[in-house]
């Protein structure tokens, strides 16, 4: 681990923050980029090469975290930037229908069976909120099944993981949600169809639908169980409910057709961002053709967005989609493989206790050694040995994401040059991981 205070550790980044600070809250737009998980300055990047990412002050990363999933081709692809180039000077947004909006859609359609029709939206927070209006709006219920652990954007009534029990009222996890809004959340075990079936028991009538990540990333990466999904979409149609698929963090991502492609169960709506907006900010709900056409102007559940749809945005996510062919597939999972191996190694070779878990392509790595099913598991790992290893790891030029509760990022950019620039740090790391010590306890940093 570096020994500077963090403070000197990234001076032109430091003074960025500090301006940040005073003009917006916490010094970022999104919470997760201060860095609180895991302490010191965050890094301004000011470009972004293939796997690489360069910040304020000029230093070179290889980069994990690919924008938190988009960045599957790495950074700044030229076919991708020649699309947006040839868009962007035919203008930027045109508040009416265009071309690539349904090129986007008809690219989607085709490599995803369950999709007969999609809507295009801005972000997955709105794809996420849009899809559940719409399954209350089919159903004409008002109950909606979500599992702790499970990020599906910032949607007030799906911001509500507390009470992990059996069929528990959720609780809101933020000031601002009230509790009328995350009334009729129902908070689940992940994994756990025992939980969901007694839910459905416990509510006749009443559950719109189910809304589950469709391979979960947002606490670590946690596979569904086998069999789990596929429990998820039975319960779902024996119970007259919709099955909410979120693929945003997999969609596109975890195979050519997302999760999808990969255990096969066809959902009722599938939520897409990500990948299929190649940096750009552009996401998607999308599915059955008899519930999509009780969206507006189709049928009566409102949705609309000034942006959706934007020329440029559609022209990146198009362009980067059609270089997701199956050889893009084959070698990203193989760069993921790759420095699977390599971090396993070097964590065993220092005797730290750790489980790399992954889902195709997407992996994390969880300081414990007992299997990770849920939630709960999940806070059960030395989230500290985390700290150390990730500060060890920057200060060497990886980035990784800055905390222990997310999935790591790879792009088929990541060649053996960056592979081996990954492998060079991680001895140091392992080692770090090894030596810390737990916050509060004798010789532990509080
Ligand atoms: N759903 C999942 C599974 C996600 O991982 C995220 C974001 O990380 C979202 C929804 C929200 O997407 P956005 O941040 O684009 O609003």
């Amino acid at each position: 681990m570096s020994q500077l205070p963090y403070r000197y550790e990234a001076p032109a980044s430091q003074s960025l923050f500090d301006r940040a600070a005073l003009v917006t809250p916490g010094g970022v737009n999104s919470p997760v980029r201060a860095f609180r998980a895991v302490g010191g300055t965050p890094r301004f990047m000011v470009s972004g090469r293939g796997p690489y990412l360069t910040d304020a002050d000029g230093r070179e990363y290889v980069d994990l975290v690919c924008s938190w999933g988009p960045m599957i081709l790495g950074h700044a692809r030229p076919e991708v930037i020649a699309a947006v180039q040839e868009a962007v000077v035919r203008g930027t947004s045109f508040g009416t229908p265009g071309e690539g909006e349904v090129a986007l859609a008809e690219e989607i359609v085709a490599r995803v069976a369950p999709v007969d029709q999609v809507r295009l939206v801005s972000s997955g927070t709105e794809a996420t909120m849009s899809a559940i209006r719409l399954a209350r709006g089919f159903t004409g219920r008002a109950k909606v099944v979500k599992f702790a652990g499970c990020y599906h954007g910032h949607v007030d009534a799906l911001l509500a993981a507390a009470g992990s029990g059996l069929a528990t009222f959720a609780l809101p996890d933020t000031p601002g949600v009230t509790g009328a809004q995350a009334g009729d959340t129902v908070v689940l075990p992940y994994n756990d169809l025992d939980a969901v079936r007694a839910a459905f028991a416990a509510h006749p009538g009443e559950i719109a639908c189910v809304i589950t990540e469709a391979s979960p990333g947002n606490m670590g990466v946690v596979p569904p169980r086998e069999g789990f999904n596929a429990g998820l979409r039975d319960l779902c149609r024996e119970n007259g409910a919709l099955f909410v698929s979120d693929e945003v963090m997999t969609g596109f991502r975890t195979s050519r057709a997302g999760w999808y492609g990969v255990d096969g169960v066809a959902p009722d709506l599938m939520t897409f961002g990500k990948v299929m907006g190649g940096g750009f900010p552009a996401a998607a709900f999308g599915g059955r053709a008899d519930v999509m056409a009780a969206l507006a102007p189709a049928g009566p559940v409102y949705q609309a967005g000034t942006l959706s749809g934007n020329p440029i945005a559609t022209a990146a996510g198009l362009a980067q989609l059609r270089l997701l062919d199956d050889a893009a597939y084959t070698t990203v999972d193989a760069v993921a493989e790759q420095i699977r191996t390599l971090v396993t190694g070097a964590l065993a070779k220092e005797g730290v206790a750790h489980r790399v878990q992954s889902a195709s392509n997407m992996f994390s790595v969880f300081f414990t050694e007992d299997e990770v099913h849920d939630y709960e598991d999940a806070k059960r790992q030395e989230s500290f040995r985390f700290t150390a290893f990730f500060h060890s790891m920057l200060a060497q030029g990886v980035y990784l994401p800055p905390s222990a509760f997310e999935s790591w990022f790879v792009s088929t950019a990541h060649d053996e040059q960056a592979v081996e620039r990954i492998a060079a740090a991680l001895p140091a790391a392992a080692r770090a991981a090894a030596e810390a010590v737990a916050p509060g306890t004798a010789g532990g940093a509080a």
